[in-house]
């Protein structure tokens, strides 16, 4: 199961650099109450996890945002959403690539940051975590993210540590895009990439789900429920017809295209017959989604036909 935990959940997205501690150690101990015993140390205390656990047996993938870690500075060095090089990357003038550069290694230090916090409260719970900057793990992702070369690179390198019961944690990341140039790889974009070769995905946000409008901003319907058309990529209701908005994120500091992005990657991985649930975290209805539990408290998109 490929799980995105978004940044607004685990950082205080408008507070620089500021973690919400409480739902990090929720996360961490959703995580080992669900995850096969493969993937845990040999300390772990077994009989804890057993009462606390009724599906015991999954294989995690985890992908975090940047939220208050990397967004600011991304932010303040324009750097944002895949800035692929349009035209000749090597004419990019000498100050213009200092100053990207220096988005990039700020910006990647800081989200860095928040990946290590994320996979040492992993590894305290006895989840053998191990921290992943895809950008330059999978070198043909700085040439195109979008390529189908690069996503099979990254996949086969997430494999790799599956097969060794190690649990990857990657995190949206600063990127360098051909040579001069760089730009940012939201989580929203790897959830797509790596969701396509798993079995389940999940998003865990700080909504309960898809509404029909932003719910923060108008007083919209919830929709537990989204069916997506296989071959046309069309969205299927079966009582009500309605419409989705789904508006940019409200956060300032955000770089990478908010909800849109999300429902976009999980649209696409659920034509491929791959089921994505979007819950809240550190509710009942995000523990339920990632044990593979039916609730009406959080959306399901699926593949209708
Ligand atoms: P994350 O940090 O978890 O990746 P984002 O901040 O990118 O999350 O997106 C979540 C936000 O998207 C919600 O807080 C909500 O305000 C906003 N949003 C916009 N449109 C919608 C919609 N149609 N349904 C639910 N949330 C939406």
């Amino acid at each position: 199961m490929v799980v995105k935990v978004g940044g607004s959940s685990i950082t205080k997205k408008n507070e620089k650099e500021t973690l919400d501690h409480e739902q990090i150690q929720w996360f961490a101990d959703t995580l080992a109450s669900s995850i096969s015993h493969e993937f845990k140390a040999l300390s772990t205390d077994e009989n804890q996890s057993i009462d606390r656990c009724q599906q015991k047996n999954t294989v995690f993938v985890i992908i975090h945002g940047a939220g208050s870690f990397g967004h600011h500075h991304a932010r303040e060095y324009g750097l944002s959403g895949q800035n692929f090089p349009s035209t000749n990357d090597s004419e990019v003038d000498s100050a213009s690539r200092k100053f990207q550069m220096e988005g990039l290694a700020k910006t990647r230090l800081s989200v860095q940051n928040l990946n290590r916090i994320l996979v040492e409260a992993l590894v305290k719970v006895g989840i053998n975590a191990v921290g992943i900057s895809p950008c330059f793990a999978a070198p043909s992702l700085r040439a195109d993210g979008s390529s189908e070369v690069a996503a099979r690179e990254l996949r086969s390198l997430v494999e790799s540590t599956l097969a060794a019961g190690i649990v990857p944690v990657l995190h949206g990341d600063a990127c360098l895009y051909g040579r001069n140039t760089a730009g940012i790889l939201s989580g929203d974009t790897l959830f797509q990439i790596l969701a396509l070769g798993a079995t389940r995905g999940v998003f865990l946000t700080d909504v309960d789900g898809v509404y029909t409008a932003d719910p923060k901003i108008t007083n919209a319907t919830f929709v537990p429920a989204i069916g997506v058309d296989g071959k046309t990529g069309d969205l299927v209701f079966h009582e009500n017809d309605f419409t989705i908005t789904a508006s940019e994120s409200l956060h300032p500091q955000d770089t990478t295209g908010g909800f849109k992005t999300k429902l976009a990657s999980a649209l696409l991985v659920a034509r491929s017959n791959i089921n994505v649930t979007i819950a809240k975290c550190g509710t009942n209805s995000a523990v339920n989604a990632l044990r593979g539990v039916a609730d009406n408290n959080h959306t399901v998109i699926f593949q209708n036909r």
